[in-house]
């Protein structure tokens, strides 16, 4: 009995590695073939000018409607079928036999409350909105994704579902498109983020933790006000605070593992407005990052306990608040086996050379909701050619996309997608035949 069961199991082992073995059908052909197709004129053009459009009219999170708009406008011409209004402005869009299995490619539409400093014939015509993250890239590359499957329809082994997403800058739309159920029997979900600082036609990633998880924090400190020459009479929250944001530093320094980065910074400390005044109450405020939930959990107790407890060392009060719902980003974790996949596939479209890996980055991305929930793989796609110009970073006023990228990006999501289909088909056909019935 036993060494049957051994054999059988030995069997799956050997049956898992095969398929695991096998590339995708579609790779090396289709993939270079979309590559291809995405450089076109009319591809490529077409998604220029998509672009452009949108960063002349930069929309803040869940106030994206024009550029919902333009994207069902264009949809519509595609023939492409879509969901809206999902979580306020989001679209999502479905191609191919509308039936499992699904695999979800996103991209993220707002805008940032910044004002544009780079002079050009598309300049953000709104007073200080801008599109300086890319996210108007992100947008005009799905859609280009979206025109060159929609014209390879009958091959898709399944649905691609395209979602383009509302507010991630703080604003959590990944969370809400989630909440909507407009990803319910999605298998894997693949999302991009230009990069100013990699080189043109490579991307980097990374498997397990890539971006970290980030929260904000703020406290209250209060004591008791009055003349600054008569400090006997007052209860200092100034000296208070002062204690607190040292103390805090020792929480990364002393308390957490050196090999396991972390971040508190407190970024904000108002309090008092006269040279001869002690106030009643100093508010601080700042972030906290880790690149674990675990380690940024632990964080969050520390910091509410550091702050309370040596507040009142000072014998002040204080409280905490974490501002939760609206600003808590949980780590990004690229799933291991996506991170194989990958690496096949934009190995292919790109060259296996293109391809490379990256250390973790302290930044966040709201990406990570859907991660989650769904395998999800997250990856950096290059912008940069030195022999043009030097690109600022994403959040500069004077931030630029190189528009070369676009066929790059478009030609990856439509790859990602319509292999990770033939893969789900290799690697276990007979539940994908039992999960006929599915229906998004
Ligand atoms: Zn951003
Ligand atoms: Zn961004």
């Amino acid at each position: 009995m036993m060494m049957m069961g051994l054999v059988k199991w030995v069997n799956l082992f050997i049956m898992f590695h095969l398929f695991a073995a096998t590339k995708p059908i579609m790779a090396s052909s289709d993939s270079s073939k979309f590559l291809n197709l995405a450089k076109e004129p009319r591809v490529f053009d077409w998604m220029v000018e998509i672009r452009r459009k949108i960063h002349e009219n930069p929309e803040l999170g869940y106030e994206e409607f024009k550029t919902s708009e333009l994207v069902r406008t264009e949809l519509d011409k595609l023939g492409i079928p879509y969901k809206y209004p999902v979580a306020i402005t989001g679209v999502v869009a479905f191609i191919g036999t509308k039936k499992p299995p699904f695999v979800a490619v996103r991209a993220d539409m707002d805008a940032l409350p910044m004002q544009e400093l780079v002079e050009w014939e598309h300049k953000s015509k709104v007073n200080g909105k801008m599109h300086a993250c890319g996210h108007d890239a992100h947008v005009a590359m799905l859609l280009g994704a979206a025109k060159i499957l929609k014209e390879h329809e009958k091959d898709i082994q399944g649905t691609v579902v395209l979602v383009f997403q509302p507010a991630e800058e703080g604003g959590g739309g990944a969370k809400e498109i989630l909440n909507a159920g407009a990803l319910d029997n999605v298998s894997a979900i693949f999302g991009l983020h230009v990069a100013p600082k990699l080189p043109i036609g490579t991307v980097a990633s990374r498997s397990g933790s890539f971006f970290a998880g980030s929260g904000f924090f703020e406290a209250v400190i209060s004591g008791k006000g009055g003349h600054a020459a008569i400090p006997q009479h007052s209860i200092d929250p100034i000296l208070a605070a002062s204690n607190v944001i040292v103390s805090l530093q020792h929480i990364i320094s002393r308390e957490a593992d050196p090999l396991d980065s972390q971040v508190v910074t407190v970024a904000k400390f108002q309090g008092g407005g006269a040279f001869n005044v002690i106030p009643d109450s100093v508010t601080i405020g700042g972030t906290f990052r880790a690149f674990s939930t675990e380690s940024f959990m632990q964080l969050r107790q520390r910091i509410e306990q550091v702050i309370t407890k040596q507040a009142s060392v000072q014998r002040c009060n204080a409280t905490v608040s974490f501002l939760d719902n609206k600003t808590f980003f949980p780590p990004t974790v690229n799933h291991a086996e996506l991170h194989d996949y990958f690496q096949s596939v934009a190995g292919s479209v790109l060259g296996d050379d293109k391809v490379t890996d990256i250390q973790p980055l302290m930044g966040s991305e709201d990406f990570s909701f859907y991660q989650q929930v769904i395998p999800g793989y997250f990856f950096l796609l290059g912008m940069e050619n030195p022999a043009v110009e030097h690109l600022e970073s994403p959040h500069s006023p004077h931030f630029k996309v190189n528009e070369d990228a676009l066929p790059y990006g478009a030609a990856l999501h439509a790859s990602l997608a319509a292999n990770y289909l033939v893969k789900i088909h290799q690697d276990s056909p007979v539940v994908v035949k039992e999960k006929h019935h599915d229906e998004l």
